[in-house]
């Protein structure tokens, strides 16, 4: 079973990178990305928790956002971690959410709740990437909602008045840093119209011209219906269709494996990086 998209407590998943690489085993994954956003700082305690039948294609997702706003996720994986324009982004993008989150906390302030940068660090584990998962987890414990999902959907959506964007690359722009790095992209859950604005045909066109290789389809926030269009604009474009969990751990209802990617597609986007680097013992 190959899942390509998970996350661990180095951004806003709930398990460690060894409670994650075990679980997957469990759970009969026989090859696992690990996508933190933003993020590669779980790699090493991965590689270290890897056991003989697990396949480790480390990777991140990258934060982006179009030039009309929209935020877009693209998964890189099996990208040299040397690269330095690359790591550079990923950390500038890192700095960045911090002054975000207090831009966020300020909006709340405003409307009378009472919430601190120090509860929301309090969520965070060290070196963690921070994300709005973890202000919903402060306001939680501040009993203001009943859980990060409640936290979401009263007060942290895309379109809500506390939501501040941070920095983060054009997609455009990922994709190219990734596939410099010898790696490979995916847009991850495109069409997952319930978080917020998502992007146009036009926006798309522009984003596989810039050399996407994958697109994510079978995915928990896609309908029938849009796993249809993708299917078939990756058809169009001749792009890897993938399946993936998008695992969180406690953090979301998604489950590891809950979609997979059948074997020919993944070698088909393995074959793509420039280096053999997936990681097995
Ligand atoms: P940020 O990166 O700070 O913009 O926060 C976005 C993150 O919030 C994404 O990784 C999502 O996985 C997560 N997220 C979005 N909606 C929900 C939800 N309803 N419950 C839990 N996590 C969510
Ligand atoms: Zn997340
Ligand atoms: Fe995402
Ligand atoms: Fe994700």
């Amino acid at each position: 079973m190959i899942d390509l998209h998970t996350h661990t407590n180095f951004s806003d998943g709930t398990d460690t990178p060894t409670e994650l690489v075990n679980k997957a085993m469990a759970a009969g994954i026989t090859t696992l990305a690990l996508t933190d956003h933003d993020t590669i700082s779980g790699w090493d305690e991965a590689i270290g928790a890897l056991r003989p039948g697990l396949s480790l294609v480390l990777g991140a997702e990258i934060s982006c956002q179009t030039t009309d706003g929209i935020s877009v996720h693209i998964l890189g994986l099996l990208f040299d971690p040397t690269h330095n324009e690359l790591i550079k982004t990923l950390e500038n993008t890192r700095d960045n959410r911090h002054g975000r989150m207090e831009k966020i906390i300020r909006r709340i302030n405003e409307a009378g709740i009472d919430i601190s940068m120090a509860d929301v660090l309090e969520q965070l584990s060290d070196g963690a990437t921070l994300g709005r998962p973890h202000l919903a987890d402060a306001l939680v414990k501040k009993g203001v909602v009943a859980s990060r999902d409640e936290a979401f959907t009263k007060m942290l959506h895309n379109s809500s008045k506390y939501y501040v964007p941070h920095y983060s690359p054009s997609p455009e722009d990922a994709i190219k840093l990734i596939k410099a790095a010898g790696g490979v992209a995916v847009i991850a859950h495109p069409m997952a119209s319930h978080r917020g604005r998502v992007i146009s045909v036009e926006t798309f066109g522009s984003i596989i011209q810039s050399g996407l290789d994958g697109i994510e389809i079978d995915h928990r926030d896609h309908t029938p219906d849009e796993k249809v269009s993708l299917i078939n604009l990756a058809r169009e474009f001749d792009l890897v269709m993938t399946g993936s969990s998008d695992y969180h751990g406690n953090g979301k209802l998604n489950i590891l494996g809950e979609y997979t990617t059948i074997p020919d597609q993944w070698e088909k986007l393995e074959s793509k990086a420039n280096a053999r680097r997936v990681v097995s013992i």
